[in-house]
């Protein structure tokens, strides 16, 4: 018999055992794991989270930047996702790397990436990780600031520097510019101040925000690049890179590269080289997560013969689903695994055209670790019963915490819906 109720109707149950999309072999991936624990007497935590990672979908989103953003080179921002095989793939495939610390360097440079090859892109940095990145030889580093410049010259006076500006990015889920960036009337005074500590600025950097949504922030970005690079060529700096940020999303990519190509085109003549800061566009769409229903509460609802049920996961805010928190995300459940005895009860159906309400809880005594508050689903679930989430892959283990005592670590399976990807990895 078969629980994993979107398996059960797709081809792969039909095609002996042939696996003919990503989400089929995704979901092959979910129900081998989840089969594989006797829940009855496991080991204690054997039933945690775990993710399926394709990172074939990490290698065709390269693919599709490089058709889409030819002339961009990605330096991946390592903190919206730090897995290692997927810091792996990215080196095999030849991309830079954006740290915005030491252990992120250090982790880059451990891949025998050679320092050229990173960028240090925080505009407030601590003394200590300046001088290791001195000792190192990542030169690469961005500033918004005249004292980011006294540190600079202390500790690293050969460093490239990239002058971050700010940005409009109104229309992102995350803002940056709040924090980070020189307004653009402060950029002369900047330049000049680094002209007279006898510092080497070789580039712009901007970010216009995390998951932008407006591809005219590019557009005015770019702009506003072009100007301080007038600028900074007229105190003698010889500029060379442009480096565009992050913010991109798979579901808005083409139309974004499409306006950012056309400004570069606008503004950046052919010598000078772009480059770019992806995170969430490489990795959100590769992870998918699993998790297992540890409690139910049965709400009567008051007036009519309803129930609903409240169900608690070994996941929540507090873990994986930080993304909720501070990503301003909205994970969609599907059911992995609706167990055996629960068949569907039609008592329990509220309006009953809908389904049965659902709201979804994480495991930590806080009510702010609420992952859903209402979602319907034709099938009871129980106790034992495991949810999935898609898009799981951006901004969410790498900011999990241990609160309660749960585990900030899980397991990560891994397959590769691209030959490419598996062989640059030797995967089999
Ligand atoms: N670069 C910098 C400096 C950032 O702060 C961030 C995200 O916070 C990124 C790149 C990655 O942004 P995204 O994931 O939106 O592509």
């Amino acid at each position: 018999e078969d629980y994993f109720d979107e398996a059960k109707s797709s081809p792969l149950e039909h095609n002996n055992g042939v696996i003919n999309s990503p989400k089929q072999l995704i979901r092959a991936a979910l129900k081998k794991r989840v089969e594989s624990i006797d829940h009855d007497i496991c080991e204690a935590g054997e039933e945690d989270t775990f993710f399926v990672a394709d990172l074939g979908e990490v290698y065709r989103q390269h693919m599709r930047w490089k058709k889409n953003l030819p002339r961009v080179k990605p330096f991946y921002a390592v903190k919206c996702n730090p897995d290692p095989q997927v810091l792996r793939l990215l080196a095999e495939l030849g991309t830079g790397f954006d740290c915005a610390s030491k252990t992120e360097i250090e982790q880059i440079l451990k891949m025998d990436v050679h320092p050229s090859r990173i960028i240090y892109a925080q505009p407030c940095k601590t003394n200590s990780y300046v001088r290791y990145a001195a000792a190192q030889g990542v030169k690469q580093m961005t500033f918004d600031n005249t004292d980011e410049l006294h540190k600079i010259k202390k500790f690293f006076p050969d460093a490239e520097l990239f002058l971050r500006i700010s940005t409009d990015d109104s229309a992102s889920l995350c803002r940056l510019s709040l924090k980070f960036g020189a307004a653009m009337d402060t950029t002369q005074e900047l330049l000049t101040f680094a002209k007279e500590l006898g510092l080497n600025v070789v580039g712009v950097s901007f970010h216009v925000g995390s998951g932008a949504s407006d591809p005219m922030a590019f557009w005015q970005a770019v702009r506003d690049a072009r100007t301080v690079f007038d600028q900074a060529h007229e105190r003698g700096f010889d500029m060379q890179t442009l480096d565009v940020g992050g913010g991109f999303v798979g579901v808005t990519f083409e139309a974004m590269a499409s306006v950012l190509g056309q400004a570069l085109d606008e503004f950046m003549p052919s010598n000078i080289n772009i480059i770019g800061e992806p995170g969430r566009y490489y990795v959100a769409s590769a992870f998918t997560l699993a998790s297992h229903v540890i409690a139910r509460r049965t709400i009567q609802q008051p007036g009519s013969l309803g129930k609903s049920y409240m169900l608690y996961l070994n996941d929540g805010l507090y873990g994986n689903f930080s993304s909720i928190m501070f990503d301003h995300q909205n994970p969609i459940a599907k059911v992995l695994r609706a167990s055996e005895s629960c068949y569907l009860d039609t008592e329990a159906v509220n309006d009953s055209a809908d389904g049965i309400e659902y709201s979804i809880w994480g495991p930590t005594c806080d009510g702010i670790d609420q992952i859903s508050k209402s979602i319907r689903f034709d099938h009871v679930l129980d106790v034992g019963d495991w949810l999935y989430f898609e898009e799981m892959g951006a901004y969410t283990k790498c900011s999990a915490t241990r609160f309660n005592g749960f585990s900030d670590s899980h397991e990560v399976i891994y397959v590769a819906s691209e030959q490419g990807a598996k062989a640059l990895l030797g995967m089999n």
